[in-house]
C-alpha cells in the first residue's frame, strides 16, 4: 500500500517547494538503511552519519520526507502530558520516567536548533490544559499535585483570566504549565532534511513493500528496485504494523486538524489581540487548539480508527465541519468561513502509552509510538536508536530503557472493537470539549 499525502496541511504548504527530491530508480546496496523520514528517521540518519562518516546510509520514505505526522502535527514540544493516567505512588514514579524522557527530547531539539541555527518559530510560552466544564477543575487539581511533587511550575486559572489570555470565554478552568514549547513542525522537519550529512542518501516517494533477512543480509523490495543492506532501522511509526514490525504492540490512530487563514486586524481585535498560545484538552478526546504567532487558529478535534494510508477529500470535508463548529464555539465573533485547510495525520499508540525502542533481531532496530509527544521524543529516540544500533551506549539509552515496556495487544477483531468503543466512550465524555 502507498501512503497518500493529501497535500492540504498548512504547515507544509507554508514552506518553499523542495527541488532536490530523488526517488529510488536503481538497485542499491548499503551498510545502513533507515525506513521513514520523519523526526525519528531523520535524526537517526544524522546520528548514524556522525558515528560512521565513511559508511553509506540510505534513508527512504514512501512520501516526501517530513510530510507524514512529523510535518503535520500541532507543534507542541511537551514537557508534561495529562492524559496518561497516574494516581498511585507507583504511577507517580512512572510519570516521572515519562517526564524525564520528555525533558531529554526537549534538550535534543534545543541542541539541534542551536547547532544549526534553525528558525522554527520556537516560543517557550508554556501551555494550558483547559476545559469548559468547571467540574474538570478536580482533574486539574489532582494533576497539579503530581506536578508539584515533580517540581514543575504551574498555575490554576479561571474563566476571566483565560478570557484575557486566550481571547475566548469558552474555557472555565485551566492549568497552565510554564514548561513546553510551541513551534512550527513543518519548519523543524525542513531543517532536519536540509542538514542531513553528505553520507546520507535520501530517497523519497519510495515505498518499502517487503523485506526479509537471510543470514547477514537484509533484502528490501521497492516497486521496481531492491536495496540490500547489512543493518536496518525502522522509523515508520504508525506504519510499523504494515511492515510486520511489533504487530502485537502498536496500532495506528488517525487524527484530523484544520487551520484558519491569518485573522485580519479587525478579527484579531474582536478577540482581544491575544499573544500566541496553545491549549491541550483535559479530556482525552477534547480539542487541541492553538493561536499561532501569525494569528492563525489551529484545531485538532478528531481521533479515530481509520485506514492509516489514506483519507479521501470527502471524508476530510466531513471532519472539517467538526472543526468549524469547534472554532465557532470558542470564537463566535469570527466569520463562518475562515478555515483555510484541513488535513489528516496518523499517530501510533501502544496499549499502555509506552514507546517502542528495540533491537528486534540481529542488525534490525525499531523506534516509534509516541502518541502526541513525538516531536521531542521521536527526535531523541531517533538519535539514540542510532547509537544503540552502533553498539555504543549513552545515559539517555539507560533512561529510555528503564521506561515501562509496551504491553501486549489483543488480536483483531477484538483490538479494533476495544479501541473503537473506548474512543466512542471518551468522545461522549468530552462532547462539550470538541
Ligand atoms: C494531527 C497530529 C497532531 C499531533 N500533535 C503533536 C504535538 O503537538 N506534539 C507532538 O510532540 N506530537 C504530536 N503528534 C505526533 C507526532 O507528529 C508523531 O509522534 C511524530 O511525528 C512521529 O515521528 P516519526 O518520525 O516517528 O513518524 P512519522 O512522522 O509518521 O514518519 C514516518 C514516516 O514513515 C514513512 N513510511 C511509512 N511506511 C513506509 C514504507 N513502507 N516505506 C517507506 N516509508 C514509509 C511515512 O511516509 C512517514 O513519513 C501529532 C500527530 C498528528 C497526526
Amino acid at each position: 500500500m502507498e501512503v497518500f499525502n493529501d497535500r492540504s496541511c498548512s504547515w507544509i504548504n507554508d514552506l518553499n517547494l523542495r527541488s532536490n527530491i530523488k526517488t529510488l530508480t536503481s538497485n542499491e546496496d548499503c551498510e545502513w538503511m533507515i525506513v521513514g523520514a520523519g523526526y525519528t528517521g531523520l535524526s537517526a540518519a544524522r546520528k548514524l552519519a556522525q558515528i560512521h562518516p565513511e559508511q553509506k546510509i540510505i534513508l527512504v520514505d514512501a512520501q516526501l520526507a517530513g510530510e507524514g505526522a512529523s510535518g503535520r502535527n500541532s507543534g507542541y514540544l511537551v514537557d508534561t502530558t495529562l492524559n496518561d493516567g497516574f494516581t498511585s505512588n507507583k504511577e507517580l514514579a512512572n510519570y516521572k520516567k515519562k517526564a524525564d524522557i520528555y525533558k531529554l527530547g526537549i534538550d535534543t531539539i534545543k541542541r539541534f536548533i542551536k547547532e544549526y541555527q534553525v528558525d522554527c518559530d520556537w516560543n517557550d510560552t508554556g501551555k494550558y490544559f483547559a476545559s469548559s466544564r468547571i467540574e474538570d477543575k478536580k482533574i486539574l487539581i489532582n494533576f497539579s499535585k503530581t506536578l508539584s511533587k515533580l517540581g514543575f511550575e504551574y498555575d490554576l486559572l479561571s474563566n476571566d483570566e483565560l478570557k484575557k489570555k486566550l481571547g475566548t470565554s469558552f474555557y472555565n478552568t485551566a492549568l497552565y504549565t510554564k514548561g513546553g514549547i510551541l513551534l512550527h513542525p513543518g519548519k523543524l522537519c525542513r531543517a532536519m532534511i536540509n542538514t542531513l550529512p553528505n553520507n546520507v542518501q535520501l530517497y523519497e516517494n519510495s515505498s518499502l513493500l517487503e523485506w526479509k533477512k537471510n543470514k547477514d543480509t537484509i533484502y528490501c523490495k521497492f516497486k521496481n528496485t531492491n536495496i540490500v543492506t547489512k543493518k536496518i532501522i525502522f522509523c515508520t511509526n504508525a506504519f510499523l504494523k504494515s511492515l510486520g514490525i511489533k504487530t502485537n504492540y502498536n496500532f495506528p490512530i488517525t487524527l484530523t486538524a484544520s487551520m484558519t487563514k491569518p485573522l485580519s486586524n479587525n478579527e484579531f481585535k474582536s478577540i482581544g489581540k491575544p499573544k500566541e498560545w496553545g491549549v491541550l484538552p483535559v479530556r482525552p478526546m477534547g480539542a487541541t487548539v492553538r493561536m499561532t504567532k501569525d494569528r492563525r487558529i489551529l484545531i485538532r478535534n478528531t481521533a479515530e480508527i481509520h485506514d492509516p494510508f489514506k483519507m479521501s477529500d470527502e471524508e476530510l470535508k466531513k471532519r472539517s465541519i467538526n472543526q468549524k463548529i469547534g472554532i465557532k464555539k470558542r470564537f463566535p465573533e469570527l466569520p463562518e468561513d475562515i478555515i483555510k485547510s484541513t488535513w489528516s495525520g496518523v499517530v501510533s499508540r501502544t496499549r499502555n502509552s509506552s514507546q517502542i525502542f528495540d533491537k528486534i533481531d540481529e542488525n534490525i532496530f525499531v523506534a516509534g509510538c509516541y502518541n502526541g509527544s513525538g516531536i521531542g521524543v521521536g527526535t531523541l529516540f531517533g538519535e539514540q536508536i542510532a547509537i544503540k544500533a552502533s553498539e555504543e551506549n549513552s545515559s539517555e539509552i539507560e533512561i529510555i530503557e528503564s521506561r515501562n515496556q509496551p504491553t501486549w495487544l489483543p488480536p483483531q477483531p477484538f483490538l479494533n472493537l476495544g479501541v473503537k468503543s473506548r474512543l466512542i466512550y471518551e468522545r461522549y465524555k468530552a462532547s462539550s470539549e470538541i
